[in-house]
């Protein structure tokens, strides 16, 4: 049984213990057993947090953004030298696949640092000839203290899709992470210590909704950036509506993920499973509604099934592990809940839906349904576990109106050999981020983020500067005033 050290909050530039001692315990996803305790955060830590990022904005927002962006970039660096710790750390307290996390969690924090390292000398501003008597300019300045409140689902890229281009732009930073993946937000915070960041610039303050509440209402607090569902988001906004905080909302989705007959098979098939099976289904992005061109449903759903049959569900440290445990107790059960209104629901249960057999955590075989309703339960709801849904369709716009017929619009694939359409279609869908031929690729370089009720605000790209800065206008008279009162 593995216990790690205890959590607690990171103020600044140290760990702090709880105002009021108070704790909570997680558990391990793929055994059930204790992880860790963590500290559970209320309104005196998040005083306290908020007072340290306040203290340190000033002399942060001074230096130039080539300093800041070479501290992060140094940050990089680190994590990616610890990349096999910290890649550990994130399977055990989230239940993922190992040969996930080695390569994509830790790699995509660390990329975020370095683009936006290089990304922070650039950030400016802009000069406006207004005639040879004047100029205008127009600064970009930071907001100030950024509350950053994640997802359990990639907790430490979450941390740095947050951290990175909020420091970037001269912001300072209360990071609270999910109270069910407390472990690698600690890190972080260490890691940017050593590379040279200002202590009171990044802070972490651990704990649950309580926290997170205390975080939005704070006077002190500019922004608040949520990765979370759809409703916390409603709340959130709600709240912060109190100060006029600007708010970053990344948040659920039911995506749909087409396939037209004409495209090359064995691809459409490996992005199916990427786009439901990766991280347990855990991902905010999944293409949960695969639509596909009733004349390849056949030999779709055939090759799909027996690709599917042959992954390994297991011990996620064990690095041959494809599908690892759902993050509770809890989830897995409403998981499996969804999975029995498919069935009662009507839809076709192809392969899989139950629970992993002879394992003791929470882990469910991936399922795939084939419907003809696309009102069922399974066919609306984000379900957020490995649950296909395969829906068959008959023409272009048929299925664009299907797809676009959701509240949710964080993303959508499209597979198809015929340029024009996969242009046309992907025009006229209703998402944030859409792939040609391939599915759930995020590049840093590339903006991330939802239309709809998924979300509003773009993490990652150059786009994310314009949601961690503000502008300010500045006249600038070189002559006289023209005044119209008698002299
Ligand atoms: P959640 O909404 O339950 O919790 C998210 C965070 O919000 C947690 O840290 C939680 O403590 C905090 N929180 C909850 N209520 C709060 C409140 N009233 N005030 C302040 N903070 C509050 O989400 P989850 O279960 O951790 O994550 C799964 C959801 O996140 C899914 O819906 C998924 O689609 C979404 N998600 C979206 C993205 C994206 O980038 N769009 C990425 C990952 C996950």
């Amino acid at each position: 049984m593995t216990q790690l050290a205890d959590q607690p909050h990171f103020i600044d530039g140290a760990a702090r213990q709880p105002t009021a001692d108070r704790w909570f315990t997680t558990l391990n996803p793929a055994t059930g057993a204790p992880l860790a305790r963590a500290a559970r955060g209320d309104a005196a830590d998040v005083d306290a947090a908020v007072a340290a990022a306040s203290q340190a904005c000033e002399a942060w927002a001074a230096m130039t953004g080539a300093e800041r962006g070479r501290i992060l970039t140094r940050a990089a660096h680190i994590l990616r030298e610890r990349n096999d710790e910290i890649a550990r750390l994130e399977t055990l307290d989230t239940g993922k696949p190992i040969a996930e996390s080695s390569v994509v969690d830790v790699a995509s924090a660390a990329d975020c640092l370095e683009y936006f390292g290089g990304v922070a000398g650039s950030i400016a501003g802009q000069q406006v000839d207004l005639g040879p008597n004047a100029f205008g300019y127009v600064r970009r300045e930071p907001l100030g203290v950024c509350a950053g409140i994640g997802a359990w689902n990639y907790p430490i890229q979450i941390a740095a899709w947050k951290a990175a281009p909020a420091l970037a732009c001269g912001n300072t930073m209360v990071f609270k992470p999910s109270e069910m993946t407390p472990v690698t937000a600690g890190i972080l915070a260490e890691i940017f210590i050593d590379a040279g960041l200002p202590p009171g610039v990044f802070n972490v303050v651990q704990g649950d909704r309580e926290a997170g509440q205390a975080l939005v209402a704070h006077p002190g607090v500019a922004k608040v950036s949520l990765t979370g569902e759809v409703g916390t988001g409603r709340k959130i906004m709600a709240a912060a509506a109190e100060t006029l905080k600007h708010v970053t909302m990344e948040l659920g989705g039911k995506s749909p993920l087409i396939i037209f007959a004409d495209a090359d098979l064995d691809n459409a098939v490996s992005a199916a499973m990427m786009a439901n099976f990766y991280t347990q289904g855990e991902v905010c992005s999944n293409g949960t509604r695969v639509f596909v061109a009733r004349d390849l449903l056949d030999r779709f759903v055939e090759a799909l099934a027996a690709r599917t049959a042959k992954l390994k569900i297991g011990d996620p440290l064990d690095p041959e592990t494809h599908v690892g445990a759902l993050i509770s107790e809890e989830h897995r059960d409403r998981v499996l809940g969804f999975i029995d209104q498919g069935v009662t629901e009507g839809a076709r249960l192809v392969i899989g839906g139950r629970r992993a057999a002879g394992l003791d955590g929470w882990f469910v075989e991936p399922a795939i349904f084939v419907a003809e309703d696309d009102g069922l339960t399974i066919s609306r709801d984000e379900i957020f576990g490995p649950v296909m849904t395969i829906l068959p369709f008959d023409d272009e716009d048929e299925v664009l109106a299907r797809a676009n017929a959701t509240e949710f619009g964080l993303a959508a694939g499209v597979f198809t050999s015929d340029l024009a359409r996969a242009h046309r279609t992907v025009r006229r869908l209703q998402a944030g981020v859409c792939w040609i031929n391939n599915y759930n690729i995020t590049p840093i370089e590339l903006p991330f983020g939802g239309v709809k009720q998924s979300g509003l605000g773009r993490e990652n790209g150059t786009a994310a500067i314009e949601h961690y800065t503000q502008l300010k206008t500045v006249y600038v008279e070189l002559g006289d005033v023209d005044c119209p009162y008698p002299a």
